[in-house]
């Protein structure tokens, strides 16, 4: 974070930042959104972000530039950011993804008290990630992966 960023940020990271930088500086919304709400979940034992939040709709947004897939990573961080909001007492109706290249809406399910022991267990698995175990690599995600250049796990120039 001390060290400047467009030496290691990849083209869409930079792509990605630029169109976040209204929210980031919490222009260009209505009234009725909350932007960059700091949040918090004591169950999960994890803090964060979120994009937007439409008080009128109770809508939990989180926006990317490019949504080709919805990974399940992906899913995980919207799901973590609605199970933080209803801790601390926000009601929450509806999560989306907004895909900004195509201003596109993208409504997702609500996650249920199965899906919320899913991501319990995903969680667990992160903490108990150990760098020097063997990891398996996946040669299409590497060679579309942002943090390519960065990561020893590959040699492979990425294409993004
Ligand atoms: S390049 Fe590294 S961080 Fe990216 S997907 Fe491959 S192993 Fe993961």
């Amino acid at each position: 974070m001390e060290t400047d960023e467009e030496l290691y940020h990849a083209t869409p990271q930079t792509i990605g930042k630029l169109s976040h930088s209204s929210i980031d500086n919490k222009s260009s919304h209505q009234s009725y959104e909350i932007t960059s709400l700091p949040i918090y979940s004591e169950e999960l034992g994890l803090y964060g972000k979120i994009d937007i939040y439409n008080q009128m709709t109770k809508r939990l947004i989180e926006r990317k530039y490019k949504l080709k897939h919805i990974f399940i990573g992906q899913i995980y961080q919207l799901w973590a950011q609605y199970f933080c909001l209803i801790e601390m007492g926000y009601e929450v109706n509806e999560i989306a993804f907004y895909e900004i290249s195509t201003n596109k809406m993208l409504i997702q399910n609500l996650p249920t008290p199965l899906n919320k022991e899913e991501l319990k267990v995903f969680i667990q698995q992160y903490r108990n990630y150990d760098p020097n175990s063997e990891i398996k690599t996946n040669t299409n995600k590497c060679l579309h992966c942002v943090y390519c250049n960065l990561c020893d796990k590959t040699i492979t120039d990425n294409v993004y």
